[in-house]
């Protein structure tokens, strides 16, 4: 169900059957994913994004629909298609996860949400949110932060960690780039940070975009308010998705910047947020 401004709302439901019955659209699930959260995970892609960032790497999570996308062209009878998204209940989703718990917890991982946005679909993310905490397995939210608060605040006690993307602080910039400006992204991680949750920021470095000095000492002032919130994951930006964004027949706005990331950038960039007393990894994008 979706509100007037195109944010989703949170239906609630009251018994364990219709919670495992609940439906969604995903496009993934990756296995032994070690970039998504501690430990070795299994992290389930939800389609449906309510930005556009001109870097996302995961442009089949965009649209919230199951798509039919062209993969070989040439003649009709040569031409081949794939289908991108698949219904799932939540009850099949934790039927392939639980496979996994000898992993979970010999590694201390568990399952990461992402997308896409997993707050796009907060039933589906909610029912499975509530089958992981039953099981005992640490549940990690990947999210952009764009949603109602209290969409978060309905899940907020059944997720371990939350993985935040942070990418501007200038609206204007954050609007240019993304599609929607960030005040919502921004004053619900102040909410979330005042509930005193485990936070990793993950920052996406895109060099002469969010990887100019005057964005990156703004994020590290922002984050230097919060009261709980010192870890930060630095995602140096790829050009892996190119040929996905051919595919989809999406605009690829990225083609001129370079790759790979200048080391020194990085580096730079590190030291910067280290030198401040931030805790910094390097992690590689789902973005
Ligand atoms: S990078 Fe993340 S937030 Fe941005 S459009 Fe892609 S999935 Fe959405």
């Amino acid at each position: 169900m979706k509100k007037k401004n195109n944010l989703p709302s949170l239906i609630e439901k009251k018994t364990e059957s219709e919670y495992a019955n609940v439906k969604g659209i995903i496009f993934d699930i990756k296995r032994y994913a070690i970039h998504d959260g501690p430990g070795i995970r299994s992290t389930v892609f939800f389609k449906g994004c309510p930005l556009r960032c001109w870097w996302c790497h995961n442009p089949e999570g965009l649209r919230p629909e199951i798509e039919k996308i062209l993969i070989e062209p040439g003649d009709k009878s040569g031409q081949q298609y794939r289908i991108i998204g698949e219904e799932k209940t939540v009850k099949s989703v934790m039927d392939e996860i639980t496979g996994e718990v000898l992993f979970f917890d010999e590694s201390g991982g568990g399952v990461t949400f992402s997308g896409g946005e997993p707050l796009m679909q907060p039933d589906f993310l909610k029912a499975l949110l509530f089958f992981c905490q039953k099981s005992g397995i640490h549940t990690a939210v990947d999210t952009s932060g764009y949603a109602p608060y209290d969409i978060i605040e309905s899940i907020i006690d059944m997720v371990d960690l939350f993985l935040y993307d942070l990418k501007f602080l200038d609206p204007e910039l954050h609007a240019k780039y993304t599609g929607m400006d960030n005040r919502l992204i921004i004053s619900n991680l102040k909410k979330l940070d005042g509930r005193a949750k485990k936070i990793i920021i993950r920052f996406p470095i895109i060099p002469e975009i969010t990887g100019s000095k005057k964005n990156v000492e703004q994020i590290s002032q922002f984050i230097a308010s919060l009261h709980h919130t010192r870890d930060i994951d630095l995602l140096p930006y790829h050009q892996f998705a190119q040929k996905k964004y051919q595919r989809l027949n999406i605009i690829n706005r990225m083609k001129a910047i370079p790759e790979p990331l200048p080391p020194q950038l990085l580096e730079e960039i590190k030291h910067h947020f280290e030198s401040r007393g931030f805790r910094v990894n390097h992690g590689e994008s789902n973005e």
